[in-house]
């Protein structure tokens, strides 16, 4: 029970230092389509390994999340964005 207690609040700790400001970012930019050729944009979605970051960590909303998907597997598919990186 007190190890239990421990586990979570070092998982409230970290979780904690890691956390950003969550809102949509494309929501406060009113952006309807999420671009496919916007690299940057893309980048600060997708951990270093490649991997979408869920919405949960980014706050992006499920409408968004959606286009964000899509439009990062459309980046990978013509190379833009890697799928796996080292
Ligand atoms: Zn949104």
């Amino acid at each position: 029970m007190a190890q239990m207690k421990t586990t979570m609040q070092t998982d409230n700790m970290k979780f904690k230092r890691f956390t950003r400001k969550k809102f949509c970012r494309f929501c406060a930019d009113k952006t309807d389509f999420i671009d496919y050729k916007d690299v940057k944009t893309l980048k600060g979605y997708i951990t270093e390994r490649g991997k979408v970051l869920p919405s949960r960590m980014t706050g992006t909303c499920a409408k968004h999340q959606r286009e964000l998907t899509t439009a990062i597997k459309r980046a990978r598919n013509i190379a833009i964005l890697s799928f796996m990186e080292k």
